[in-house]
C-alpha cells in the first residue's frame, strides 16, 4: 500500500520552517480562513495535487543534508490519515518532524480520531494556532504571530502538561 496525501507542493530544502535543513510538504486544504493568511492558495480542499507518501520518503533520501521534515499547509490534520503516515515513515527513516496547524494543542487532544493522536505522536514540534493578524510580528522564530507557539510534543506527552520548545 503507497497511500496518497493532497498537497500544494514541496519545497526540497528550507532553513526557515524549522531547526536544520528541512524537507518541506505543504498540505492542500485549510478551512481556517485566518485574516492576512501568507499561502490562501492552500484553502481549496479539492485543489492542488496528488502524491504518494512513498514518493516523498524517496525524494527525502536523495539529499544527505536533510535533518527534518516540516509539514505545512493548508491544514495537515484535515489529512490525519495521511500525513500520519508520511510522519511515522519519516520518524522511521530518522528525521525529526514538525508539524504547523492552525488548531490548538488542547483542540488536537480532545479530538476523538486516533489518525489525529497519531499525528501528534509522530510530530516532535507542533507549531500550533491561527495566524492572528493583530499578533503578527517578522522577528519571531519559525511562526508569525505571538499567540503561535512551539511546543515539544514528547516532553508534553511524558509530563502529561504543555512544554514549550526551548526554541521558542
Ligand atoms: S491555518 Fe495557515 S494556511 Fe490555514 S488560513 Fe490560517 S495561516 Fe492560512
Amino acid at each position: 500500500m503507497n497511500p496518497q496525501i493532497r498537497i500544494a507542493g514541496v519545497v526540497k530544502e528550507s532553513i526557515v520552517d524549522g531547526p536544520g535543513i528541512r524537507f518541506v510538504v505543504f498540505a492542500q486544504g485549510c478551512s481556517h480562513h485566518c485574516e492576512g493568511c501568507h499561502n490562501p492558495a492552500t484553502h481549496d480542499l479539492s485543489g492542488g495535487h496528488l502524491v504518494a507518501i512513498g514518493t516523498i520518503i524517496a525524494e527525502m533520501k536523495k539529499n544527505p543534508l536533510l535533518d527534518g521534515l516540516t509539514l505545512s499547509g493548508g491544514e495537515p490534520f484535515l489529512q490525519s490519515a495521511g500525513f500520519s503516515e508520511l510522519a511515522s515513515q519519516a520518524k522511521a527513516a530518522g528525521y525529526h518532524v514538525m508539524t504547523y496547524t492552525g488548531y490548538t494543542y488542547e483542540t488536537l487532544l480532545a479530538q476523538p480520531d486516533q489518525s489525529w493522536q497519531q499525528l501528534l505522536e509522530h510530530t516532535d514540534l507542533l507549531v500550533d494556532g491561527r495566524f492572528e493578524v493583530e499578533q503578527k510580528s517578522l522577528l519571531l522564530k519559525f511562526r508569525g504571530s505571538h499567540n503561535q507557539r512551539i511546543i515539544d510534543v514528547k516532553k508534553s506527552q511524558q509530563k502529561n502538561q504543555l512544554v514549550l520548545s526551548e526554541i521558542s
